[in-house]
């Protein structure tokens, strides 16, 4: 694999001496790499800029701009700086080279250039180039797959709604800072009446595509930043952010109707002859102060409204 996208790279050469780049690029054609030329430094910067080769030839001793200057241009650019650039220098020359070393380059090698030595510096840089593509490339797909992972671990497989988890950590951020902030939160609890008896006539696709739609009714009903859960087989919790017990009730009242008013398939063979919900709302703080408590006063409400006949919202 990275064989051959080394033999495909690109490589620009960049010399003021007709000759040197003459025989540059006869022996880098030779191995089949596409060569680029340059004449000068601001020449070699638009090159850079339109071929973006995988590697750069750079002369150190051109006229206006010398090649530490294109170097360091070159490697202080966000986009261009992973492009290795081998240094062409004079025979020995130890300055030159701490020079390059600070401008950046990645390798050098004198004039009078051997050819096997220029191929093989060349080709060992791309092949670091080429990794390290590939590592990036790999680090990327890692990244997507944590976010996925993230998402995943906070979501309920049927409905795609929010699991349990999230909401019990949601929950308790908002807690904390409706306490900071004296502000109020609410939380709903909701069952879907007699579902037991829906599944037993239906079957478990239909009841399934119920939850899904019921599931996507509270998403589309509450505001961006409240979080609609399962928090359990046929029960869902709203969490409703800086709400207090009047609008808490508005809400929920509006859903139960909404629910109430969708054509369910098969719904006729409900004991009331329809799909409905029950509701217990309970809210922060006058209801709960905790988790827990807010959580089993809702579920309390919850058993009121089904005691009280179902298909209803019960908020004290
Ligand atoms: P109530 O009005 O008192 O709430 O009666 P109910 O029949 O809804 O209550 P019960 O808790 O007895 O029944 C809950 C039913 O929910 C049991 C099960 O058949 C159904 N259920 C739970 N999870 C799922 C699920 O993931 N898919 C489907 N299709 N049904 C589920
Ligand atoms: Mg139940
Ligand atoms: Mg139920």
């Amino acid at each position: 694999m990275i064989e051959q996208s080394i033999n495909g790279s690109s490589v620009l050469v960049v010399d003021d001496l007709p000759l040197n780049r003459k025989l540059q690029k006869t022996y880098l054609k030779e191995v089949g790499y596409q060569v680029h030329l340059a004449e000068n430094g601001i020449e070699a910067l638009q090159k850079v800029k339109q071929v973006s080769p995988d590697l750069i030839l750079l002369d150190v001793m051109m006229p206006k701009m010398d090649g530490f200057q294109v170097c360091r241009h070159i490697k202080n650019n966000l986009k261009t700086r992973f492009i290795p650039i081998i240094m062409v220098t004079a025979l020995n020359e130890i300055e030159s080279k701490i020079k390059g070393i600070e401008a950046g380059a990645d390798d050098f090698i004198c004039k009078p250039f051997n050819k096997h030595e220029l191929l093989a510096r060349v080709k060992s840089l791309l092949r670091i180039k080429h990794l390290n593509k590939e590592l990036q490339i790999k680090i990327r797909q890692l990244e997507n797959a944590h976010v996925k992972l993230k998402k995943l671990a906070i979501t309920d497989g049927l409905t795609e709604l929010y699991n349990y988890r999230f909401f019990k950590e949601q929950l308790t951020k908002e807690i904390i800072r409706a306490e900071r902030h004296g502000s109020r939160v609410s939380i709903v609890m909701l069952d879907i009446d007699y579902f037991k008896n829906y599944n037993d006539t239906n079957g478990h696709p239909a009841g399934d595509y119920v939850l899904k739609t019921i599931a996507g009714l509270l998403r589309n009903n509450i505001r961006n930043l409240d979080i609609a859960a399962r928090y359990g087989g046929e029960e869902f919790s709203l969490i409703l952010i800086e709400t207090g017990k009047d609008a808490a009730g508005f809400v929920s009242n509006k859903i139960k109707n909404l629910v109430e008013n969708t054509k369910f398939r098969y719904e006729e063979s409900q004991p009331n002859g329809k799909l409905t919900v029950s509701m217990g709302v309970a809210t922060f703080p006058e209801d709960g102060k905790t988790f827990d408590e807010l959580v089993a006063m809702a579920d309390k409400r919850l058993y009121k409204a089904k005691k009280g006949g179902r298909n209803q919202v019960v908020l004290v």
